[in-house]
């Protein structure tokens, strides 16, 4: 019997969410459900699009598309790759369909990649239905930890600076499941705490100024609350709501400018890249003016 799912209708997937997007829903048409099922964690879903691949979607919400996903993963990853000067150590939190992981393991400066996922089962289905998504995993520099993100930054002690990170990515879900935690201060001081001197932090922020803009405004105020150095950007990706997503980067490195790549990509790095470059990477910090007044005139 065919696999069916509470989203999909008349052959259409929808994503809607009164708490986060009321009033607005977004579809993709399906070819085949290729899985469903109900981890531990969260309820998971990959299908067969008829026009954006495979989707993995996790509590009803889209995660990546075979389309598109390297607008999300090369952004989140390079940005604060690019933006650091000299970045060896690099820890993923989430990140399971592999995406983000796979860009960082193209910087050969970068020695060592710890990947933090809560989830085993995302990770073998990105393994069976997102090759190319989660081809880099298995690489020699990738440590790969299934644990609760917060949990692990909790074991970072404060005094243990071998334990601690150059660059962290939050690559996570949103906050409806278990990744409710990211978007509270705790996570920002333990972040803080796990970051090297001049490290950079970057994680989605699971909002975009079309969505709800006063919770992104509050979610900047908390990483700015804690960090002495915070910016914004987005990227373009038409499978999330409303074709966009947000991120946050921090640093404690006052007058770093985390908008300009520090670093130029070099011609081969630039060749495996589809979406990144240090000109789209200026230009995603600049945002519309009414986005502007409500998200960069704020004071923490
Ligand atoms: N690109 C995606 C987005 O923004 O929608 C995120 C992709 S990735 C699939 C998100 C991963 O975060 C999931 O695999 C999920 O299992 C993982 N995750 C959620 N909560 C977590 C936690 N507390 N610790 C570690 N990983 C977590």
């Amino acid at each position: 019997m065919e696999v069916q799912h509470a989203r999909i209708k008349n052959g259409w997937f929808t994503e809607v969410s009164d708490a986060h997007f009321p009033g607005q829903g977004f579809s993709l048409r399906v070819e085949k459900v290729l899985h469903h099922s109900q981890s531990a964690f969260q309820d998971i879903l990959v299908f067969k699009s008829t026009d954006f691949g495979n989707v993995l979607v996790l509590d009803g919400i889209v995660q990546c598309t075979e389309r598109d996903e390297f607008a999300y993963q090369e952004m989140i990853t390079h940005i604060p790759i690019y933006a650091h000067k000299n970045p060896k150590k690099v820890l993923v939190i989430g990140g399971g369909d592999g995406g983000v992981i796979r860009e960082v393991v193209k910087h050969s400066c970068v020695e060592s990649a710890t990947l933090v996922e809560i989830d085993k089962t995302v990770i073998e289905l990105s393994q069976r239905y997102l090759p190319e998504m989660s081809c880099s995993i298995s690489d020699p520099k990738v440590n790969l930890q299934f644990c609760d993100g917060f949990q692990f930054l909790r074991n970072i002690g404060s005094s243990d600076l071998d334990a601690k990170y150059d660059v962290i990515i939050t690559d996570s879900s949103d906050p409806d499941g278990p990744a409710e935690a990211f978007f509270q201060k705790e996570y920002f001081q333990l972040l803080n705490n796990a970051l090297r001197e001049d490290g950079i932090v970057i994680m989605q922020a699971s909002e975009n100024v079309w969505l709800n803009i006063n919770y992104l405004g509050e979610l900047i105020q908390t990483a700015k609350s804690v960090f002495s150095n915070t910016g914004y950007c987005y990227t373009t990706v038409p499978s999330y709501t409303s074709g966009q997503l947000g991120l946050i980067v921090c640093s404690n490195e006052k007058d770093l400018r985390l908008d300009v790549a520090h670093r130029l990509p070099t011609s081969e790095e630039q060749q495996k890249m589809k979406y990144y470059n240090p000109k789209i990477h200026h230009a995603s910090f600049i945002l519309p003016t009414w986005a502007d007044r409500i998200l960069n005139t704020r004071q923490a």
